[in-house]
């Protein structure tokens, strides 16, 4: 990837983060789209599409491919990465992608159907021993023992990443066809995480096949992401990013699109308000300049 200051980055390349992309190059931007997983897009998943003007009975996937080749025929870079954490800076936002890191000057969240917790109680332990990013939170969980709960296997890298510092790290598999594994990390049988164990902090986790493992911190990995958890601070209304007509989260030079805006979740509102965000991100980087 280009070593530089973005003008925007987009986080997520569904039809919202790519009609964004498109419409920020138009106007001349720097622009990257971050797109932790293409298969987990929504609309990869629609079998058939019969709302979209003028592509009647199109299936998600054509629709997808058509979507990331027109983005691809204009030269939007597109990284294959699962954003982890994004700070503010100075008036810069600092994007952690893995070991990396990149800067922009405004953000464009499109991260799809916001992350609902599963677990019983699972907020009230979030920062008290539950996290969503094993190698932002890795120190203090040196010489200790951890459970990661793998929603897929991008979560592959971070387990063997905390095997290097954790005393045990034990991995719970919630997918098919597990890739390499650190040989110091415990592989558990693929069954379903039942309850967090403990009073305030962290003290375990129970499993559904009964195995109940103690643990001091839990990571859940590669599920959707709840945007308020990437960006701190994000107002966050019935489970969605609230925006405004323009997009415009709470945040100065941060915007939103797509599903994690709100229902109807649909291709069409999805491309129009990546277009709406992809302009006024555009429009507040170059005043940002
Ligand atoms: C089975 C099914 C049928 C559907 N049928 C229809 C239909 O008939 N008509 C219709 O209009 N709509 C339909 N939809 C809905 C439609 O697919 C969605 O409304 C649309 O895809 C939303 O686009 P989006 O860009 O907001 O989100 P998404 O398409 O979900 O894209 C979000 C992307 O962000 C990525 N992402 C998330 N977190 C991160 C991160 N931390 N770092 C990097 N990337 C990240 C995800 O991998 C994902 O690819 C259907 C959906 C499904 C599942």
């Amino acid at each position: 990837m280009r070593h530089e200051i973005y003008d925007v980055v987009i986080l997520g390349g569904g039809p919202a983060g790519l009609s964004a992309a498109i419409n920020a190059t138009i106007r001349n931007k720097k622009v990257v789209v971050v797109e932790q997983e293409p298969s987990m897009t929504s609309l990869k998943k629609a079998p058939k599409i019969d709302n979209y003007l003028g592509l009647p009975g199109s299936s998600g996937q054509d629709m997808l491919a058509s979507f990331n080749e027109h983005a691809r025929s204009m030269d939007v870079e597109i990284v294959a990465r699962r954003v982890e954490a994004i700070g503010e800076f100075d008036g810069y936002y600092n994007i952690l992608l893995g070991e990396n890191m990149i800067q922009s000057l405004s953000l464009i969240i499109a991260t799809g159907v916001p992350y609902k917790a599963t677990l019983p109680r699972e907020d009230d332990y979030v920062g008290k021993g539950l996290g969503y990013c094993a190698t932002c939170d890795g120190p203090i969980y040196r010489g200790k023992d951890i459970l990661i709960v793998a929603h897929g296997p991008e979560a592959e890298y971070e387990a063997n990443f905390m095997a290097e510092i954790c005393r045990q790290v034990y991995y719970l598999p919630l997918y098919k066809n597990i890739g390499e594994l650190d040989e110091r990390v415990e592989l558990l049988p693929r069954t379903r995480p039942q309850a967090v164990m403990g009073k305030d902090m962290v003290e375990g986790l129970e499993l559904a096949n009964g195995q109940a493992i103690q643990v001091e911190g839990i990571f859940i990995l590669g599920a959707e992401t709840a945007p308020d958890r990437l960006v701190p601070g994000l107002l966050i209304e019935d489970n969605h990013i609230k925006v405004n007509r323009q997009m415009e989260t709470n945040l100065p030079g941060v915007y939103a699109a797509g599903d994690c805006t709100g229902a109807p979740y649909q291709v069409a509102k999805a491309v129009g308000e990546g277009l709406v965000a992809g302009l006024a991100a555009s429009k507040y980087s170059s005043r940002k300049k």
